[in-house]
């Protein structure tokens, strides 16, 4: 991880901080917008070369039926909203996926799983998973709910680079948006899986009608973990037809651009992804996004089951912007 300069309330020290307040992170909020970026694309420039973008590729390997009642869930059993619950795919098919996904430009290839946990023997089939695409030279990712110790050893044991699991947003406001497993459950899993040594992708959602406090506290959560998540996607609520947030008031693309800002600046070695709710959002948005410090987004037609721009479309605009994929 790449050390960094930054202002603490004990003044000046490398690494990353660790020790951000609620109160540090309102005041970052606060800042006028040019403020705001221009610190953010400052912090983006210590760390990482800010004409690159991270191509991911996420493939839902096996989609629907959860259990789960996540209320922006078009996977969750309990909502009514056309999407089928469909068994977990098979190793060739997944395997032809990763081919095509590296042949369109993806570095890492993230498989995800509608389950509330993954039982020992679909454990079996996802490790081998993991092991031909990582074989085919992609890093890995995979998001399949909760997991106890053993079971992130095993996906250690594969090879597996990063796991998927979320916040979501902040600890006050989880609760309006989950029932069915607790935001004490969640940090469990993390735990389990930086003890086995994987590294841990870990961000939220906003647009789900939180208020900026939940912004903050969501911030202040991921960056007061033991050590910060390598990779936090920031996500755009995707207002999904029967699901109980389908009617919810979309946020202003500023609020967006601004929570990726102050993600960059309070964990600035952090790959910041930018994540579901690219397909609505104005090229105008995306490029104040990556000005704010995003550098990696998800390519291909579908995330998981909502839609996300067409690859040639991406590409174009980071053409435009005279951007390119991180190798
Ligand atoms: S977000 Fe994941 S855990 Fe929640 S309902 Fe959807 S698939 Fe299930």
């Amino acid at each position: 991880m790449a050390l960094v300069h930054e202002e603490s309330s004990h003044g000046i020290f490398s690494g990353p901080r660790h020790d951000w307040t609620r109160e540090d992170v309102v005041a970052l909020f606060a800042l006028p917008f040019p403020d705001l970026m221009f610190r953010a694309a400052q912090v983006h420039r210590e760390n990482f070369d800010s004409a690159e973008v991270q191509i991911s590729t996420l493939l839902s390997i096996k989609t629907g039926g959860c259990p789960e009642d996540c209320a922006y869930c078009p996977q969750s059993a309990k909502y009514d909203t056309g999407v089928q619950a469909e068994k977990l795919m098979s190793l060739d098919a997944v395997l032809a996926e990763a081919r095509a996904a590296k042949q369109a430009g993806a570095s890492r290839f993230c498989m995800g799983a509608a389950w509330r946990s993954p039982k020992d023997r679909d454990l079996d089939s996802v490790c081998a998973m993991v092991e031909g695409v990582k074989a085919l030279g992609l890093e890995t990712c995979v998001t399949l709910g909760m997991l106890t110790g053993p079971q992130a050893q095993r996906l250690k044991g594969a090879g597996l680079d990063y796991y998927n699991h979320n916040l979501d947003t902040s600890p006050e406001y989880y609760g309006a948006i989950i029932t069915t497993r607790t935001y004490q459950d969640r940090l469990d899993t993390l735990e389990h899986v930086r003890e086995a040594g994987i590294h841990v992708c870990c961000g939220g959602i906003v647009g789900m009608g939180e208020g900026l406090d939940d912004r903050v506290g969501m911030i202040a959560t991921l960056a007061g973990l033991p050590q910060h998540p390598e990779s936090v996607p920031i996500n755009m609520l995707v207002r999904v037809e029967g699901t109980p947030l389908a009617d919810e008031r979309a946020l202003d693309p500023l609020d967006f651009v601004r929570t990726i800002a102050v993600a960059r600046i309070c964990m600035p070695a952090s790959v910041v992804r930018l994540s579901a709710g690219r397909e609505d959002m104005s090229e105008e948005t995306q490029a104040l996004c990556f000005l704010a410090g995003a550098n990696s987004i998800f390519y291909g037609p579908k995330l998981l089951t909502t839609p996300n721009p067409e690859r040639d479309r991406d590409m174009r605009l980071l053409d435009k912007l005279g951007m390119r994929p991180m190798t």
